[in-house]
């Protein structure tokens, strides 16, 4: 059979274009990461040509005898890791898993409680043009104004009030850790299932670094990319007592026939993140955020909330006088890719709104330490100032390919 190179040269110059871009590149978008050659492996095998719908054991196709083992692998190592009672590995992404989840728990216009976006939700959430917001109904609690925290008293009142079917708590640009215990005994007080949505924080959660809600929780969702480092994929963790109808949410509820392969690649980077290394990982994710921030409030960058306790920050730029979009144009032409976002009760439009997202997951797995984490803060900052300045502009990008070149990513 014809390798790529030989069968799609085009395609296989492009992959190769973009593996350079990621090689000499600082990452800073907070949902991304770099998977391990071995997550890969298992992504890109033949695993790919099987149909396996069902769960292991009892599937609609024959031939499933290997992918049942390789589904249970997922699914042991996966309860190892959070210590979840019951899990289904083959939601195809986060968006899916969180309809999967509403679909088996809630009928269509039932009451959900979440994490208002661009307070630092996620579209899947509620907000009006995803399919969350038109067929169910949403009501959100906020961060607080002058503390860009969330105030549980809050988010008390607001279930007290709304009485909702389900409390969701999650987050995809907020910097501060939850009260999952607080958010169980409002959600009892009001008779709600509790959900979290852990997409962003798993890897934390499962380096033990920052507290699980699996503990608590009800239903926990995750996307398996983001910090936690395997496949693009989610996974959903719940009680006992909700597993057969989360089970059938996801199958045949909302998807067809699992991606195998992806599920072997999440079995592979479970198993990484089972082990001694990643709990390092995790707590050096933390300290390159918090040393980032440090230095950027140091140069009078207003920071949501005045800091962070996991592996992301949401940058104010307003005092700087310039927006998000033209903040991360300038970080584009030096090599940095950072997410435009909104801020809490941003006064511009969601396009090109007030805030700069970064996040550390990235350059931690490539070997940032927290002195390179402040020399990029510091990289930021001149770069901001220099936005109109090509010719410094360019002198900058010639840094920052230095600087990857000491920390090298897939040319080891
Ligand atoms: C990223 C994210 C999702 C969506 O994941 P996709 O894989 O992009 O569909 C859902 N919820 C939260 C909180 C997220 O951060």
């Amino acid at each position: 059979m014809m390798t790529l190179k030989q069968e799609d040269p085009q395609i296989a110059s492009l992959i190769d274009e973009e593996a350079e871009r990621q090689e000499y590149g600082i990452e800073l978008i907070a949902s991304e990461n770099y998977t391990s050659k071995a997550v890969m492996e298992a992504m890109g095998s033949v695993l790919t040509n099987k149909y396996s719908e069902g769960t292991v054991g009892k599937r609609y196709y024959g031939g499933n005898e290997v992918i049942d083992k390789i589904e249970q692998l997922a699914i042991d190592r996966c309860k190892q890791l959070f210590g979840c009672e019951h899990v289904n590995v083959q939601a195809l992404s986060g968006s899916p898993a969180n309809a999967a989840v509403y679909l088996a728990v809630l009928k269509l216009g039932d009451k959900v409680l979440g994490l208002k976006l661009d307070h630092g939700g996620h579209l899947s959430h509620g907000h009006p043009v995803n399919f969350s917001g038109m067929l169910y109904n949403f009501v959100q609690y906020e961060v607080e104004k002058e503390t860009g925290r969330i105030d549980m008293d809050k988010v008390r009142e607001v279930a007290l009030r709304e009485k909702p079917k389900m409390i969701l708590a999650g987050f995809s640009a907020y910097s501060r850790n939850l009260d999952w215990k607080r958010f169980k005994e409002i959600a009892d007080e009001v008779g709600a299932i509790t959900m979290a949505d852990i997409s962003h924080i798993a890897g934390l959660i499962a380096g033990k670094v920052i507290d699980s809600p699996v503990p608590y929780f009800d239903i926990v969702t995750t996307t398996t990319h983001k910090t936690l480092r395997g496949p693009r994929g989610a996974i959903i963790m719940c009680k006992e007592k909700f597993a057969k109808q989360i089970d059938k949410g996801l199958f045949p509820g909302m998807q067809g026939g699992p991606h195998d392969h992806i599920n072997a690649a999440k079995a592979v980077a479970f198993g990484e993140a089972l082990k001694p290394e990643f709990h390092v990982y995790a707590q050096n994710v933390i300290k390159n955020a918090q040393a980032m921030a440090a230095e950027l409030m140091k140069r009078g960058y207003k920071i949501i909330s005045d800091g962070t306790d996991n592996h992301l920050m949401v940058v104010d730029l307003t005092s700087k006088g310039l927006s998000g979009k033209e903040a991360e144009r300038a970080l584009d032409k030096v090599g940095i890719s950072t997410s435009a976002s909104t801020i809490p009760f941003d006064t511009r439009k969601p396009f090109d709104p007030s805030g700069l997202r970064i996040g550390t997951p990235a350059i931690t797995t490539r070997g940032f330490n927290e002195a390179d984490s402040v020399y990029v803060a510091d990289v930021i900052d001149r770069t901001i100032q220099a936005r109109n300045d090509d010719v410094r502009l360019k002198a900058i990008r010639q840094e920052i390919i230095e600087l990857c070149k000491k920390h090298p990513l897939y040319k080891k």
